[in-house]
This record gives structure tokens, sequence and C-alpha cells, in this order.
């Protein structure tokens, strides 16, 4: 469904569906519990054998998430990370500074909280995203 998503997106923009392009999109959908950055995509597609420059990752990331099938996360380094976004709800991330792991909560609660801010400043809330830093139960342990 989704593929077919993305290949309407490419066509609709006069651009090709490549292999590439769809090896790169099977990375993001492939498991959507890690949030894998394009430095990972490019060492995942290197250990199956593809040689893929990082431009071209990054250029196809940009057509996914424009075309709104992928999200872009920042998790506080100078680079993003991707997850599928239409296939998951609302959920905010717990980032642990230590080890790197990531962790998701969903953002009912949140969101109707937010939803109560925006109001009061008059503020028609649209989306938010919610990266909450700290340290996982192992890294505490250290
Ligand atoms: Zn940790
Ligand atoms: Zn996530």
């Amino acid at each position: 469904m989704e593929l077919k998503a993305f290949k309407d997106y490419l066509s609709s923009h006069k651009l090709k569906f490549t292999r590439t392009r769809r090896l790169i999109f099977e990375e993001i959908f492939f498991d959507e519990k890690v949030h894998p950055d394009a430095y990972e995509i490019h060492r995942r597609l290197k250990n199956k054998g593809e040689k893929v420059s990082l431009a071209t990752i990054y250029r196809t990331l940009n057509f996914l998430v424009k075309s709104g099938l992928v999200s872009e996360v920042d998790f506080g380094e100078d680079h993003s990370h991707y997850e599928p976004e239409i296939t998951k709800g609302a959920h905010g991330h717990l980032v642990c500074l230590s080890c790197g792991e990531v962790k998701e909560f969903s953002h009912e609660k949140i969101q109707a909280l937010l939803k109560k801010i925006g109001k009061e400043s008059h503020f028609k809330t649209d989306k938010f995203s919610i990266q909450v830093f700290g340290y996982c139960t192992n890294c505490q342990k250290k």
C-alpha cells in the first residue's frame, strides 16, 4: 500500500521509481521499531552488497518525507532520523543520552493537554513532536 503511494508520488512529480529508491523505502518500512538515519541506511545497504551513495539516500528520504509517508525526527544530533509516518499513530520518543536507545510512547494524554494549552493561547494545534532525553534502565545501572 505504502509502496504504491510512493510510486504514485514519484510519478506525479515526474520522477522514476528506481530499484535504489525501492531499497531505501524498504529500509524504512522494514522495521518500524527503529528510527534509522541516512548513515544507518547506507551501512545496511552496503552490508547487503548494494552500492548506494549517501547523496542518493538523502534525496530519496527527502521525497519520502515530502510525500508524507515518512516523518523526520530530531534526536538532538546534527542529523535527522526517519520513521514510517502513516502506519503509526502520533507518538513521542524517550531518547537515552548514553546509549542512544529510543523508546516510543503514545501521545494521547499529552495531546489533550497540548490542545488545551493551544486553546488558551487561541492557537489551533496541528501537530507536534516530543522527544524526551534521559537515561534508559540499563544505563542508569552503570
Ligand atoms: Zn541507555
Ligand atoms: Zn518513533
